[in-house]
């Protein structure tokens, strides 16, 4: 799960992460109020998305970047009123983009140089992990590519926590120096501190500065949370704003599926997280494109099954439908009656194929053949893939 800059920025003050003063409208009026109230010389306004990349967007209606700086809570309040209510696209958008229904207004500070820092779970040391970087502001994937050399990496024992000198050697390493290797290391610790209360799998702070007053502070926000860990925050959890989530995926969370869209044209339903993502594969393989993950479960029932169908059906982009099960735990009568019951409710109106195996494969059979359904029977995964690809080259 993300949450929105604004979001972050209290996490930030909870946890002693230094940043800068700040709070969020989502009308022009509170723009004014929240300006007025920072009583700063100059404020920053920034659309509020789940995207990076807001600076150098640019919205539909033509209005360039989403990030601005204001001289005045007038000034803020016209900016506010230009973002709000607009589709901001950046790199990270697509080019669908994001509707800005917030702002956040905070204090503008005097950058004198920006800096990458980011704490993630790495898989390959198994550790929590800081990468840095004394290029920010910028894609850290560019400077990764064209300046390696510019950026640190520094594992933590799960155990020990991020120690003292690990954060001071950061400090040194991104070229800190005297008073501000204590502020910026201070962060650092705090920001661990943030990353592993809150089961955090990513925060990303692009840019972190230093201000030419000589501080330290976290500019920019991304926060990536472990879902299954989230039960034990119910105040992050409260912070999901599903306005920003794909909403197939939205839907199929309320029925605990385990869906992710993606931008192909056939819809899969299938159980177990390896078989669908052989059955993506295959799609592949055969020239198609999946358009989405779904993995039923093992002990799916009738009803999820047919709210899994009802999110395939759904989708405007879904041109046909590929079913496969090897029904181990899964019953493959429970999946055939969970599609008849969806095909009742909607208007099957594009073809569907079926690769049925397993436990009742028999009862699954006969109750799709007699059901009436318009179906494709397809006698294995390499069969099945072909012919979902060939229906809807056909379409
Ligand atoms: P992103 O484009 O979505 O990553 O949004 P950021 O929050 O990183 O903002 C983009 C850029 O705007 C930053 O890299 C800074 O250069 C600039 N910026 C953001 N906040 C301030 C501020 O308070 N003062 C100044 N001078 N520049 C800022
Ligand atoms: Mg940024």
């Amino acid at each position: 799960m993300n949450i929105h800059e604004y979001q972050a920025k209290a996490l930030f003050e909870q946890f002693g992460v230094a940043t800068p003063r700040g709070t969020a409208a989502s009308t022009k009026e509170e723009a004014l109020e929240a300006a007025r109230g920072l009583n700063a010389g100059q404020v920053v306004v920034k659309a509020q998305v789940h995207a990076g990349g807001r600076g150098k967007g640019t919205f539909k209606n033509g209005f360039q970047g989403g990030v601005h700086l204001a001289d005045s809570p007038e000034a803020a309040q016209d900016l506010a009123e230009k973002m709000l209510g607009q589709v901001l696209v950046t790199h990270q958008t697509g080019e669908e983009g994001k509707l800005v229904r917030q702002v956040l207004i905070a204090e503008s500070v005097d950058i004198a140089k920006e800096y990458y820092f980011a704490i993630l779970m790495d898989r390959e040391s198994e550790r929590p992990s800081i990468i840095a970087s004394s290029e920010g502001g910028v894609d850290i994937e560019e400077v990764a590519a064209s300046q390696p050399e510019k950026i640190f990496k520094e594992a933590i024992h799960p155990a020990l926590g991020l120690q003292a000198y690990q954060a001071r050697k950061i400090a040194s390493q991104l070229g800190f120096t005297g008073k501000q290797i204590r502020a910026a290391s201070s962060l650092f610790l705090a920001m661990y501190d943030l990353f592993i209360s809150c089961d955090c799998s990513m925060v990303e702070v692009n840019p972190l500065v230093l201000t030419t007053g000589g501080d330290v502070l976290a500019l920019d926000a991304k926060f990536n949370f472990d879902d299954n860990a989230l039960f034990r925050h119910p105040d992050i959890a409260a912070m999901r704003d599903p306005a920003e989530e794909d909403p197939r995926e939205v839907e199929a969370s309320k029925f605990d599926l385990n869906y992710i869209g993606l931008d192909g044209n056939i819809g899969c339903m299938v159980n177990g997280a390896g078989l669908a993502m052989s059955t993506m594969d295959i799609i592949k393989h055969c020239g198609g494109d999946p358009a989405n993950f779904l993995d039923v479960g093992g002990g799916a029932t009738e009803d999820q099954v047919k709210e899994a169908f009802r999110i395939l059906l759904g989708d405007s982009k879904v041109e046909a439908i590929l079913v496969n099960i090897f029904g181990g735990i899964m019953q493959c009568d429970v999946i055939a009656q969970g599609i008849i019951n969806a095909a009742k409710t909607v208007d099957l109106n594009i073809p569907l194929i079926v690769r049925l195996e397993g436990t009742n494969v028999e009862q699954g059979r006969a109750l799709l053949n007699e059901s009436g359904l318009a179906l494709i029977t397809a006698d294995d995964l390499g069969d099945a893939a072909r012919k979902a690809v060939e229906a809807t080259r056909a379409a």
